[in-house]
């Protein structure tokens, strides 16, 4: 049988590194994108040893050509854009640049496809940032968007540019709609793992604190190799559609912070709030609603994010150098 070929953008991220593992595991061709392909980092590839299992390309998806001649050698099955300037804190330093490279990208991709008239279904990767200020709770598929940051702008333009592709040029474009999801190959810059790692390093006598903006909001949290999962399920569909990829619950930020510091034998004074880091504009709770992508695509999520937690402070704990 023909081996199935797709294109991962964002390949360095965690999700691209766990998706490229999943695919390799069902024998794809993967053909990974990169901004840089001197300057890229491997330790992902490397961590989940997957290293012989990607073709690394150059492509700069702002760049329209770049995309084409990508789409002209390798025809894939699959897209997978996953590439994005993925902080909501950075969003509000570089707000032009986020919105530039989170929205340019996605049309670039999309125009490339229906001007090639390629069948290659495309996976957007979309976020429940785009929702923000919700008036009701669990957020679905249908909930009104009202962004609250460069990034969540970016996210949702996005969204309606992939929608508007599959409904006036008939471009299979599905949107995934994730929630925060974490692993040990989160950036340090993210909230779960800057906790749990500096909550080792206060514990090894390296930091003196941990410091944090605002913690008494909840969020919905699940585990990046899981959810990576329903990627692959969206795209398996004969229908492109939207999916919401969730826990379907949410946690406060301060339990995940005491259950690390617990865990680890942390003393609570080593935690400093620190009103400067809270952000201009915030939600007190949001979670999301999974029944869609559990019925449709057969996805299977029941992990509590204490368990999750268990797993990413032993991890932490085992590869900490
Ligand atoms: P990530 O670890 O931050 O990786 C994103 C990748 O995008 C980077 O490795 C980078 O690869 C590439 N990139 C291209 N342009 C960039 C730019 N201007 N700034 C920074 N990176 C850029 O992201 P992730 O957690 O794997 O998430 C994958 C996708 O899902 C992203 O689009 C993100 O917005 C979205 N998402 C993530 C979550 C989550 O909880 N993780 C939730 C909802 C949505 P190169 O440098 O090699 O090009």
């Amino acid at each position: 049988m023909k081996r199935k070929v797709a294109v991962i953008s964002g390949i360095t991220g965690q999700d691209g590194a766990y998706l490229a593992r999943l695919l390799s595991r069902q024998d794809y061709i993967i053909i990974g994108l990169t901004r840089s392909s001197h300057n890229f980092s491997k330790k992902n590839f490397v961590y989940l040893d997957i290293i012989s299992d990607i073709i690394i390309e150059e492509c700069d998806l702002l760049d329209f050509s770049s995309i084409i001649k990508i789409l002209i050698k390798y025809k894939p099955d699959e897209f997978y854009n996953l590439a994005a300037q993925s902080s909501v804190g950075i969003s509000f330093e570089q707000p032009i640049g986020t919105l530039n490279y989170n929205t340019q990208s996605v049309l670039n991709i999309l125009e490339s496809v229906r001007i090639l008239q390629l069948d290659t279904k495309i996976y957007q990767a979309s976020s429940s940032e785009m929702f923000g200020k919700v008036h009701s709770l669990p957020v679905t598929e249908l909930t009104p968007m009202h962004p609250l940051s460069p990034y969540a702008i970016s996210k949702a333009s996005g969204f309606w540019i992939g929608i508007n592709y599959r409904e006036s040029y008939k471009v299979f474009c599905v949107n995934g709609i994730l929630f925060n999801h974490e692993s040990y190959l989160r950036s340090p810059n993210f909230f779960v793992k800057k906790v749990i790692r500096t909550s080792l390093e206060i514990k090894k006598g390296l930091k003196s604190e941990l410091r944090v903006g605002n913690i008494d909001v909840k969020r919905d949290f699940g585990y990046a190799p899981d959810y990576v999962k329903a990627m692959w399920l969206s795209l398996q569909q004969d229908k492109a559609d939207d999916y919401l990829i969730c826990s379907g619950t949410s946690i406060y930020l301060r339990d995940i912070i005491n259950y690390t510091l617990d865990y680890l034998n942390v003393p609570l004074s080593k935690l400093v709030e620190d009103e400067a880091l809270f952000r201009p504009t915030d939600m007190d709770d949001m979670y999301g609603d999974n029944k869609k992508a559990k019925e449709v695509l057969g996805w299977e999520y029941n992990r509590s994010f204490f368990d999750v937690l268990d797993l990413l402070i032993e991890e932490e704990n085992k590869n900490y150098k």
